[in-house]
């Protein structure tokens, strides 16, 4: 990756060198470049629009990394937002994402968060992507006592089954989300849903990390033929997120470019939709993971070794609590030194988490570390500040943004473990 590279054997991210920000920051942290961010988005966007789409409107999946001061530089560059829950709804507005950029998603909003979103003025947020008919008879109910119409989009259950690991796919019958086919039709009448509801939209969502579009394309397929049969005037169809990344060299040559992925999605919707209708729907898409991945490294600092006969264990002090993906998805991030060596052997990555899952990598080849060296997880821009925990009551780490000047700033500052209550 050309954002990071070393100079004079020393790491630097998005142009700045990694030793020098650890001399004065407390490792851990994760480190992100607003360069990378807005490249991403700007690329994700310019694709979709390249490749004939009307009006796509892509909305940064906030689950993937909240940090408001990232959101604002996603909502400066015109995204919109896919939340799921009422703090991210909070969250989006407050970085400047305009209510109607704003789809929300989940199984489990509460009343008290769809009353939320209900409140907002004027129309309101987007849409409501429902997961099921409870939902949407209780967003009807709360839509009725406040005297307003909800934006309503309904979760396709497409029933394919997508290339990925199982704890991250999201679109067969055994999954909780999204609606059958069936349900969908049948219940696009009845007042108890629709008398302060409409319908404006249909999504899906398959899963994440996926880099076989197979059954994306199949996905979109199921979105077009149900959103024809609904015979309602859709006014988007959301193609959900999930685009994966490359984690692992192995993965470099299987990853779809967002060309590929963008043409695939507009001819799909072309042979599947709008040549069969007059209808123009705009295109919502919902990336997390292709957007901030690879913004963000997690650096770290070697407290000590270990070894066990043949096991060399390098303990470090960032640890499953700050970053999960390994511990939770058996993920593989590749983990770098910030000192360029050739001297090679093999050792595990562990963290002070009394757990053994507390791996970030096991048999990696790496140069001879001591005490005070620093390595770097690569690729955590995703899912990591946002699915961290106190565990084990360690305080939450530092975030740092690298902005456009080559500046660096504080987004986020580290919780301090005597300060936790
Ligand atoms: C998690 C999620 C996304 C984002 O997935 P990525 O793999 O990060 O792109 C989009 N839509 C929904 C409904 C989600 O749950």
């Amino acid at each position: 990756m050309k954002d990071l590279n070393y100079k004079n054997k020393s790491l630097n991210f998005s142009k700045l060198d990694i030793e020098d920000v650890a001399n004065k920051h407390k490792t851990p942290f994760f480190l992100y470049s607003e360069e990378i961010l807005s490249h991403n988005y700007t690329s994700f966007y310019n694709g979709a629009k390249d490749s004939g789409l009307i009006d796509p409107l892509i909305c940064f999946a906030l689950k993937s990394n909240p940090n408001k001061e990232l959101i604002k530089i996603l909502a400066k560059l015109g995204s919109g937002a896919d939340i799921v829950s009422g703090g991210e709804l909070k969250r989006a507005l407050e970085a400047g994402i305009p209510a109607n950029k704003i789809v929300f998603s989940g199984v489990g909003k509460t009343e008290e968060e769809i009353i939320f979103a209900l409140k907002l003025p004027g129309k309101g947020i987007n849409s409501f992507n429902v997961e099921s008919l409870e939902e949407l008879e209780l967003i009807n109910a709360c839509a009725k006592k406040l005297k307003k119409i909800a934006r309503i989009c309904f979760r396709l259950n497409p029933v394919v089954r997508p290339k990925t690991h199982k704890h991250i796919s999201t679109g067969n019958k055994t999954h909780k989300f999204g609606l059958l086919e069936k349900e969908v039709l049948m219940n696009l009448g009845k007042s108890a849903y629709w008398s302060h509801s409409q319908l404006v939209g249909l999504s899906v969502h398959i899963g994440s990390q996926l880099l076989d579009l197979k059954a994306t394309k199949k996905a979109v397929q199921r979105l077009c033929e149900v959103g024809l049969k609904t015979q309602a005037p859709l006014e988007f169809l959301d193609v959900g997120g999930g685009l994966g990344v490359d984690y692992h060299p192995d993965e470099t040559k299987k990853l779809p470019s967002i060309d590929t992925y963008m043409k695939l999605i507009a001819s799909t919707l072309d042979k599947h939709f709008y040549k069969k209708t007059d209808l123009r729907p705009r295109v919502v898409f919902e990336p997390g993971r292709r957007i901030v991945a690879k913004a963000g490294i997690f650096v770290m600092k070697v407290l000590r070794n270990k070894v066990s006969e043949d096991n060399h264990f390098v303990i470090v002090d960032g640890g499953m609590n700050d970053f999960m993906r390994p511990s939770l998805y058996d993920a593989f991030h590749d983990i770098i030194p910030v000192k360029e060596s050739k001297a090679k052997h093999e050792c595990h990555i562990v963290g002070p988490i009394c757990e053994t899952t507390d791996c970030f990598g096991s048999n990696r080849l790496l140069p001879a570390l001591k005490s005070g060296d620093l390595l770097i997880l690569k690729d955590t821009g995703a899912y990591g500040y946002s699915m961290g925990s106190n565990y084990n009551l360690r305080g939450r780490p530092l975030e740092l943004l690298i902005d456009t000047k080559k500046k660096l700033r504080v987004i986020n500052k580290a919780q301090d473990y005597l300060d936790l209550t």
